[in-house]
């Protein structure tokens, strides 16, 4: 059985019965967390040789389309692990590859990723936390905020700001002096990801925990963390699609008005035939983007963004529909349309948000489609 194959056994047993009490209770259960880590899910992205998986982008997809059909807390626990992972095998030296990419890849070690601040969102390059050096150490101050994972996490990928180097990627363990891990409760969606902010009050880290040269850790470090979370993201978009289709059609089969199951009414149609078509426009994307990156060519981070930009739009209008055919039930926590809805929601901002993705992919057309030099004559 393929990876994805297992994951969706797994989620149809074990998560999706299971997801919207883990919402209400805002916390995924410890031992659920333990399950997907024995099975070297938490490594699925890393290759074999550091104790990962292996796994391509196209399998990727699928995996993390199924992981977030149950659960999209789950997959954003998921996320933020692998771009963590992501980032330290493109840019950590050998010694600190040596150190944490076998832990990651068991799950003995859970990331999280720490670039936003309470002031600083979309122009993530303003950042304000610090960074000093005092001879072999490196002092953090400041504060990150919204950081998904953080409540299981024993390591953070933290992006600060020195004086003269500029952005630097550092590795923090969750136990280091000074660090204060704070939930953030109540949140509209992603309700049991263990979001939290973070504090850094004078911790000191050893010159070993930066990640690639310093001032490069948001230009290389943290924008090729972000392409993989967008990547994931799209991919668990197309999960929410297909789960909001499939709760739609299982309701308007059941559910009975005017004498006829939903099923029968043309404008409860209309809206499944939307749902259906984004379904299959978003695989699509995602399909490209995925043979993009696993052939490394040059226009894979454009196709990503266009993913997910568009998988995040289509799954909100999917959960916005799903719970219209849902009516009143639609907005119970009987349902699972109203987490649907919840979620669907911030996947509109995280990794970017849809302005930002419309940015990125309008600056990338206006590049490709410039008017060629006009040739000198004579
Ligand atoms: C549930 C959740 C989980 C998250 N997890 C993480 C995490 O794990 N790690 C992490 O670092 N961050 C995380 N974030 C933070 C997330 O990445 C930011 O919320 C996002 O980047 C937007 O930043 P902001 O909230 O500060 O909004 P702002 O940047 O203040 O933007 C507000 C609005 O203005 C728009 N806007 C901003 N600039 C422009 C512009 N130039 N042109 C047009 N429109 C613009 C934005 O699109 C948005 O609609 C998470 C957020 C949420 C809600």
């Amino acid at each position: 059985m393929d990876r994805a194959a297992c994951m969706r056994e797994w989620i149809d047993a074990f998560v999706f019965p299971q997801a919207n009490a883990w919402e209400e209770r805002q916390q995924l259960p410890p031992a659920i967390l333990d399950d997907f880590a024995c099975r070297g899910w938490f490594g699925a992205a890393l290759p074999p040789r550091w104790g990962g998986l292996g796994c391509d982008s196209e399998t990727l997809a699928r995996f993390c389309a199924e992981m977030a059909r149950g659960s999209v807390s789950l997959l954003s626990i998921f996320t933020v692990h692998n771009m963590v992972c992501q980032a330290l095998l493109r840019w950590g030296a050998a010694d600190q590859q040596a150190v944490w990419l076998r832990q990651l890849a068991s799950g003995a070690v859970r990331a999280a990723f720490a670039l936003t601040e309470p002031e600083f969102g979309s122009e993530a390059t303003g950042i304000r936390c610090r960074v000093a050096r005092n001879g072999d150490e490196l002092i953090v101050n400041g504060a990150k905020k919204w950081i998904s994972g953080s409540c299981h996490a024993q390591l953070f990928l933290v992006m600060a700001r020195a004086k003269e180097e500029g952005l630097m990627a550092l590795l923090v363990p969750a136990d280091t002096a000074g660090l204060r891990i704070t939930p953030m409760p109540d949140l509209l969606g992603f309700r049991a990801a263990g979001i939290a902010r973070l504090d850094f009050a004078d911790c000191r880290l050893p010159a070993s925990a930066l990640i690639g040269a310093p001032g490069a850790g948001f230009t290389f470090v943290a924008a090729h963390a972000l392409d993989h979370g967008r990547f994931t993201v799209a991919c668990g978009c197309l999960g929410v699609i297909e789960a909001c289709l499939r709760a739609s059609v299982a309701y308007a089969n059941q559910r009975t008005q005017f004498g006829q199951p939903l099923r029968r009414h043309q404008l409860i149609q209309a809206l499944v035939a939307d749902m259906a078509t984004d379904l299959e426009a978003a695989r699509a994307l995602v399909e490209r983007a995925a043979k993009q990156r696993d052939s490394q060519a040059a226009e894979s981070i454009t196709a990503t963004t266009i993913a997910k930009y568009f998988c995040s739009r289509a799954a909100l209008r999917a959960a916005t529909d799903a719970l219209q055919i849902h009516g009143g039930n639609g907005c119970s926590p009987e349902y699972p349309v109203m987490r649907y809805y919840r979620d669907a929601k911030i996947c509109e901002i995280i990794e970017g948000s849809s302005q930002m993705q419309q940015l990125m992919i309008a600056s990338h057309a206006f590049m490709r489609e410039r008017p060629q030099r006009r040739r000198r004559h004579g």
